[in-house]
């Protein structure tokens, strides 16, 4: 660290409860870390927040001294934005506490908690909210840009079930958003992101839930299975999840993974596994009643921290021929073979929420694309990339309105906009000027004030 740095980490040090690493700190690397391997920044400063007025304070620090910020939840937005060259993160890992009260059905989780933290501590009390479906992904940045998990058939997305937020902003101010107070920027934090403020608190309406059936099947790749999956979605109930990922096995051959889960009686799930168990044998079949906290555990280990990543994504129709031959295309040409073609099932709730009720655009579409490249070595950035996009151009004619923010990589405004479409848009660049004028928060899928 440089006599500059040492003497503003110690003086921001001082102000505040919770700790502050620089470089040459034994903490630095391993708290610049995130999920995506490509991302290899290096802050000024990292502040290690414990509480609301740490985070006003390290705000504070950051204007004053000019320095971009970034906000850290849990470290798995792949585009990295929870690091900054040179600046400050506002590091929330420190903040993970979850109080539940099963009377009201309501959870108050503070800014830095992981789904794991979120789901042991509802399910202790037979509730749940919709969450993600690895246990380390942050709840705020999964909830700020939307949420997409096992519930969304039952209960919608995550940031459906966002009934209240505690923020931070720019100026410093502490301001609480409902729907009874500024329930606009409720809305903007349904699906907005970071941009309005550092969120503190989050607040959560619960659900009933006991035990699920929950586990991947595998099955050998052919352009048959997908036409089965995108009839076999058709038919099912609200409480099943069933999203298809295509992949390889560590031999290299092409497997179609359906990740499934039933969030009901196992009794009822007989007939929904029975119809993925019949037409088409499973390789593999893992799918049993299991305790929700561990179902939200079983796909902890398949994406590795350190993989490099590269993903492209939009919201898209059903799988007719053409799509089908698209996507058969795009999987045969791969450039490596840990990367996947991911299709989430978006149903039930999720489509029942009111229009205009969070700043998400999937209104229509039936499945969530993601073109999933994952690789190691960094000589083969270039052609990982290159399938990534090549792979998205090709899907463009099945493509339907919008994309899903939590899995953009660093896009440009003008697909920003397009995510969101251009009336969501402009409301969320309306909040913008009204709580981030200046575009402090700015590390994110980035909303610009007007006139920027
Ligand atoms: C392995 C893996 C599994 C995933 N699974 C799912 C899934 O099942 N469903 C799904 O919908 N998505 C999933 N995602 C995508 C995930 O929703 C996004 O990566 C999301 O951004 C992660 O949030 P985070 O807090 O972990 O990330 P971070 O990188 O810490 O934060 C991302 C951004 O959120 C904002 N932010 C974070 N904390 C705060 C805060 N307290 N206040 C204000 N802004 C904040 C900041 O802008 C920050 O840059 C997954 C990603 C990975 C890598």
């Amino acid at each position: 660290m440089t006599a500059i740095d040492a003497d503003a980490a110690n003086r921001l040090a001082r102000e505040i409860a919770g700790s502050v690493v620089g470089p040459g700190d034994d903490a630095y690397d391993q708290a610049r870390r995130v999920f995506n391997g490509m991302i290899d920044r290096r802050p000024r400063l990292i502040a290690r927040c414990v509480n609301e007025a740490d985070v006003a304070t390290a705000i504070a620090f950051a204007r004053d001294h000019a320095l971009a910020v970034a906000v850290r939840g849990g470290g798995h937005n792949v585009a990295g934005n929870a690091v900054v060259d040179g600046g400050l993160v506002i590091d929330l890992t420190r903040m993970r506490r979850v109080e539940v009260d099963p009377a009201r059905r309501r959870a108050r989780v503070q800014g830095g908690a992981c789904w794991g933290d979120l789901d042991a501590a509802t399910q202790a009390h037979g509730l749940a909210t919709p969450g993600g479906i690895v246990s380390s992904t942050g709840v705020a940045g999964l909830t700020l840009g939307g949420g997409i998990g096992v519930l969304r058939g039952l209960h919608g997305l995550t940031c459906d079930n966002l009934a209240g937020a505690e923020l931070v902003t720019a100026s410093g101010d502490f301001v609480a958003a409902s729907p009874d107070e500024n329930a606009d920027l409720l809305w903007g934090l349904r699906g907005g992101g970071g941009n309005f403020g550092v969120v503190t608190t989050f607040e959560f309406a619960l659900h009933p839930l006991s035990g699920v059936v929950s586990g991947p099947l595998d099955y050998r790749y052919s352009r048959e299975f997908l036409g089965f999956y995108d009839e076999f979605v058709d038919t099912i109930p609200d409480e099943f999840s069933c999203d298809l990922v295509l992949r390889r096995s560590q031999e290299g051959e092409p497997l179609a993974t359906l990740l499934t889960c039933y969030c009901g009686e196992a009794g009822s799930a007989v007939r929904v596994y029975d119809l993925l168990r019949t037409r088409f044998s499973p390789l593999r079949d893992e799918a049993a009643p299991r305790s929700y906290v561990d179902a939200q555990r079983l796909y902890d280990q398949i994406s590795p921290w350190g993989w490099r990543n590269y993903w492209k994504t939009n919201a898209m129709g059903g799988l007719g021929h053409s799509a089908i031959t698209a996507v058969d295309e795009i999987f045969a040409a791969a450039a490596s073979p840990l990367s996947q073609v991911q299709l989430e099932h978006l149903h039930g709730a999720l489509h029942r929420s009111a229009p205009g009720s969070s700043a998400l655009n999937f209104a229509g579409a039936k499945y969530n694309l993601l073109v999933n490249a994952k690789w190691t070595d960094p000589a083969r950035d270039g052609d990982n990339v290159r399938w990534a996009r090549d792979g998205f151009a090709r899907m463009q004619p099945h493509l339907s309105g919008g994309a899903y923010p939590n899995y953009l990589f660093q896009e440009t405004r003008e697909r920003v906009r397009q995510a969101y479409g251009d009336e969501t848009y402009d409301r969320l660049v309306a909040l913008k000027d009204r709580y981030d004028p200046a575009n402090f928060f700015r590390l994110n899928q980035n909303i610009p004030p007007s006139g920027s």
